[in-house]
């Protein structure tokens, strides 16, 4: 047995990823990396400098330089040294996350660097393609969905929290698109690992698809 286990944790959009990956990251007492909240901020760089376009977005890639730490439980993201937490989450920085992250070099740099965050410890990390791509000999691969209705009302339900009120159609019309751009690009397209475990959330509350990730990790870990 490895001294140290790794949790891919993908899936599309709004199927509660970042929440049930932090608390199994809290159990099995290892680090988490929120990789969506990378891209995010790449999107924020390219839209705050006016940078669009495959070819200008590659040429820029290099350029952000984005760094993550825990605090009061939750990921802080920042971009060339300014928190960016709270910006990376609208809307737009979701459609922006989506566009940076279709440009391979983009998702080189990232890679390279979500792996090299992972390194050396236990870690739970949660994106697209944790299980294809970033870490293809993780302990566990977990792929995490929900309908898209449920997804967008979850979404919708957590943007409402935050004071930022949006039509339902307008975040399922976000998730859908999101969704298509993700499954669709050449550049490690979303999809479920073979050796990953597909959980269906739609029914299951947070606290069930969090322990149903912790009992098939322990097994993993042990085996
Ligand atoms: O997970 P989150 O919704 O924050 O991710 C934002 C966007 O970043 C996704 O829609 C996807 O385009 C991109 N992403 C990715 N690979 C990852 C994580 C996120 O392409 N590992």
């Amino acid at each position: 047995m490895s001294k140290h286990f790794t949790i891919a944790i993908d899936g599309p959009a709004g199927a509660g990823k970042s929440t049930v990956a932090q608390a199994v990251a809290r159990e099995l007492g290892a680090v988490y990396l929120d990789t969506g909240a990378m891209y995010r901020a790449v999107g924020l760089y390219m839209q705050d400098h006016g940078i669009s376009g495959t070819e200008r977005i590659a040429g820029a890639s290099g350029k952000p330089q984005i760094e993550v730490y825990f605090a009061g439980g939750a990921q802080h993201t920042l971009l060339d040294g300014v928190d960016v937490t709270d910006r990376i989450h609208s809307p737009e920085a979701s459609l922006m996350a989506s566009k940076v992250s279709a440009v391979p070099a983009v998702r080189e740099r990232m890679v390279a660097l979500q792996r090299e965050i992972a390194h050396g410890h236990s870690a739970v990390l949660d994106g697209r393609d944790i299980g294809t791509c970033v870490l293809p000999d993780a302990t566990l691969k977990v792929f995490l969905t929900a309908s898209c209705e449920v997804r967008a009302e979850r979404r919708h339900r957590q943007l409402a929290a935050a004071g930022k009120d949006e039509p339902y159609e307008k975040v399922l019309a976000e998730i859908v698109e999101r969704d298509f751009n993700d499954a669709h690009r050449d550049a490690s397209p979303m999809r479920q690992a073979e050796d990953a475990v597909r959980i269906d959330t739609s029914d299951m509350t947070e606290e069930q698809a969090v322990a149903a990730i912790v009992a098939r990790a322990k097994a993993a870990i042990k085996a």
